[in-house]
């Protein structure tokens, strides 16, 4: 994709090279989400959860130089002001305003309102602050082990993340709590859990499209590229990868066949009212 021609977005901080900077408690929702993105990983949750509940005060540190305004830093920001002008769009037609999200670049390990994360537990969004955190060392991980990878894949990556900001302000993330409190299934390839994942996924989508319409962006092969990695890291494939045996009880994020099918229908149409990945699950 020429990804240059996205416009830069004013809403990234980038800490790269500084220490983990304040502090916040793990809360359930952190805790899904982290291991949600250990499972996208093929690590263990308990393991990661374990490194991020770890919690320390620490002052920012300057570890080392950081890079400035390199490659990486500018593809975050055309991607994520791509995703600022396609929802800011969207959400006027609807009479509202559009609050973006923040995009926080880091290396090694954060804090977020969501708890102190490690780079390893990949990228995340945390409703608790509204932010999504992005080490850029994961994408050189989808290259070489999710069997995934390219630009557009990995604009693709961020284009879901903020897709779980749009739950939060569309109130779904919400309804999905209130269903949670009530005992309603979030495990397993139907529970709650992977619903929200496969409407990340299809938000991605539905960005996708609007972008190409914008900036006339994308290259042959794009789609394949984001098909290939939504495939790549269905917890199907990477639960093959991890042990052999796919358990269908521990999904969170949908099988290869489900993220490659929501990713479609937001992409085909352009439309979030083809994201209902809930369907008769009344929220
Ligand atoms: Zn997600």
């Amino acid at each position: 994709m020429k990804w240059r021609l996205g416009r830069s977005s004013g809403n990234v901080e980038d800490r790269r090279g500084m220490g983990p900077v304040g502090i916040g408690g793990l809360g359930l929702g952190g805790v899904v989400i982290v291991s949600i993105i250990a499972l996208l990983l093929g690590k263990n949750p308990l393991d990661v959860i374990g490194q991020v509940a770890d919690q320390s005060a620490m002052a920012p540190t300057q570890t080392g130089a950081a890079p400035v305004n390199d490659e990486d830093s500018q593809f975050v920001h055309a991607i994520l002001g791509s995703t600022e002008d396609v929802w800011g769009n969207m959400f006027q037609k609807m009479g509202k305003t559009y609050p973006p999200p923040t995009l926080v670049l880091f290396t090694g390990a954060v804090a977020s309102a969501c708890g102190r994360a490690s780079a390893a537990v990949g990228p995340f969004y945390c409703p608790n602050d509204q932010r999504v955190y992005l080490d850029t060392s994961f994408f050189q991980e989808m290259r070489a082990k999710l069997g995934g990878g390219g630009d557009f894949a990995e604009a693709y990556v961020i284009a879901h993340e903020v897709g779980h900001h749009i739950q939060v302000l569309t109130g779904t993330a919400e309804k999905i709590d209130q269903a949670r409190q009530r005992g309603a299934s979030m495990e397993g390839d139907n529970g709650l859990s992977v619903r929200m994942e496969l409407q990340a996924d299809c938000y991605a989508g539905v960005w996708a499209n609007q972008a190409q319409q914008q900036n006339h962006w994308m290259e042959s092969g794009d789609i394949e590229e984001a098909l290939n990695t939504a495939s790549a890291i269905g917890d199907d494939r990477l639960q093959n990868q991890a042990q052999g045996t796919v358990v269908p009880d521990s999904f969170t994020h949908g099988t290869s066949a489900q993220r490659v099918r929501w990713f479609r229908n937001g992409f085909d149409s352009g439309d979030v009212g083809h994201c209902d990945t809930f369907g008769a699950r009344a929220l």
